[in-house]
C-alpha cells in the first residue's frame, strides 16, 4: 500500500520543526547502542566495574571509528557495565524517554542477548529489565514498544539455537528476530535453520543485510531466511532487479543515515541514497541505529539527512508513513498512526 496524500508546501526552514513535531516509528535501534557514556560511567560505579577509559570525554572521544568493526570493539566494551536487570531497565527507559520527545509513537527494539550471556548475566535478567521499560513507556508517555531479539552473526548458529531455547520461555516478552554484528564473511544463510524455527514458532523475521555487505546477502536473506524487513539495505542500489524486488513486494528497509556516515558506508551524508530509494518507490525508513555512538537519535537523523541531501517535505511524510506501515503493528494501529500523521502535516 502506497499513499497518494500531497503534503501542502512548506517553506524549508520549517522542515526541522516538520520533522521534530512529526509522529513517527523507530524500527532499527540497538538498545546496548542507546548506552551515553555518561550512563556507562554511573552503570560501571554503580557495579563496581572497571572499564579502560578514565573520564566520561575520554570514553566519548574513543568514538572516532573507521569502520564497522573499529565501531563493535567499544560497543562492546561499553556494554560490559549491565549486569542487574535494573541495569537493563534504566538503559531502555532512557532511550524510551528520549524516543518519547522525538515524537516516536512506536518503537521496534533490538537488543543482543549473547552480547550480556557470554559474561554470565541471565537472559532473563536482560529481558526482564527491558520488557519492564517498555510497559512503563507505555504507560508514562503512551509510547508503544516491542523486542526484538538479535542473534549475533560473528557467533556460530549451534550459539544462536542455545540463545533462543534460553529465550523461549521469556516468548511473550519479544516479538520477533533478528541478526546483527559485523556483517561481511557472515552471510544470512549461515544462520538457515535457526531462522526456520523462529519462523515455525510464529516469531516475525528481519536481518541486517546490505550495510557493508553485497546486494547478495540481501537476496540470501530474503529468500533463505525469509525476512520480512532488511536493515539497512542501503547497496540494494547496486542490483537493478534486487531493487524490483523490493519494490514489488513492499519490503520495508530501516535506514541509519548517521550510522551509515559515520562507518563511512556514505562518508558524505549529502552522497545518502535515502532519496533514491524512496523515488524508486521502496518503502524506506529513517533509524537511529546506535545513537548514542552514531552522533544522534532518530529527530538528529531526519535533520541532518534532509539538511544535507535537500529531501522534501513530501519526503517527510512518505518516510514516516512507511516507518508505521513496516511496522509490526496491527493493521488497524497502522492505520491510526497514519491518519494522525496526516493530520499533522495538514494541520502545520
Ligand atoms: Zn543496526
Amino acid at each position: 500500500m502506497t499513499t497518494s496524500f500531497t503534503v501542502p508546501a512548506i517553506a524549508a526552514e520549517r522542515l526541522p520543526e516538520l520533522l521534530r513535531g512529526m509522529p513517527k516509528a523507530e524500527l532499527h535501534i540497538h538498545i546496548e547502542g542507546s548506552l551515553e557514556p555518561e550512563l556507562i560511567f554511573a552503570l560501571a560505579q554503580r557495579n563496581r566495574v572497571a572499564i579502560p577509559y578514565a573520564s566520561v570525554e575520554e570514553l566519548r572521544s574513543a568514538y572516532a571509528f573507521s569502520n564497522l568493526q573499529s565501531f563493535l570493539d567499544i560497543y562492546y566494551a561499553g556494554a560490559s557495565v549491565l549486569l542487574t536487570e535494573q541495569d537493563f531497565y534504566d538503559m531502555a527507559h532512557a532511550y524510551l524517554a528520549r524516543a518519547a520527545t522525538d515524537n516516536v509513537a512506536h518503537t521496534e527494539i533490538f537488543f543482543d542477548p549473547q552480547t550480556h550471556t557470554a559474561r554470565g548475566v541471565a537472559i532473563d535478567t536482560v529481558i526482564n529489565g527491558l520488557h519492564r521499560a517498555c510497559v512503563d513507556a507505555q504507560k508514562q508517555w503512551g509510547l508503544s514498544a516491542v523486542l526484538i531479539l538479535c542473534f549475533l552473526r560473528h557467533l556460530s548458529e549451534e550459539d544462536a539455537f542455545a540463545t533462543l531455547e534460553q529465550a523461549l520461555p521469556l516468548r511473550d516478552k519479544f516479538i520477533g528476530v533478528g541478526l546483527d554484528s559485523s556483517e561481511l564473511g557472515h552471510p544470512p544463510e549461515k544462520f538457515a535453520k535457526v531462522f526456520a524455527k523462529c519462523r515455525s514458532l510464529g516469531l516475525r523475521l528481519v536481518a541486517h543485510a546490505g550495510e557493508e555487505g553485497p546486494p547478495a546477502y540481501i537476496w540470501s536473506a530474503l529468500d533463505v531466511l525469509k525476512v520480512e524487513r532488511i536493515d539497512h539495505g542501503v547497496q540494494s542500489v547496486h542490483d537493478a532487479l534486487l531493487m524490483q524486488r523490493l519494490a514489488q513486494d513492499r519490503i520495508p528497509l530501516t535506514v541509519c543515515p548517521l550510522s551509515n556516515q559515520k562507518l563511512r558506508v556514505f562518508p558524505d551524508l549529502a552522497d545518502h541514497n535515502l532519496g533514491a530509494l524512496l523515488d524508486a518507490g521502496l518503502v524506506a525508513t529513517v533509524n537511529s541505529d546506535d545513537p548514542a555512538y552514531f552522533g544522534g537519535y532518530i529527530n538528529e537523523n531526519f535533520t541532518q539527512t534532509f539538511a544535507a541531501t535537500g529531501l522534501t517535505a513530501q519526503h517527510a511524510y512518505q518516510l514516516a508513513y512507511n516507518s508505521f506501515e513496516g511496522s509490526f503493528i496491527e493493521a488497524s494501529q497502522k492505520r491510526v498512526f497514519q491518519d494522525r500523521l496526516q493530520e499533522y502535516f495538514a494541520r502545520f
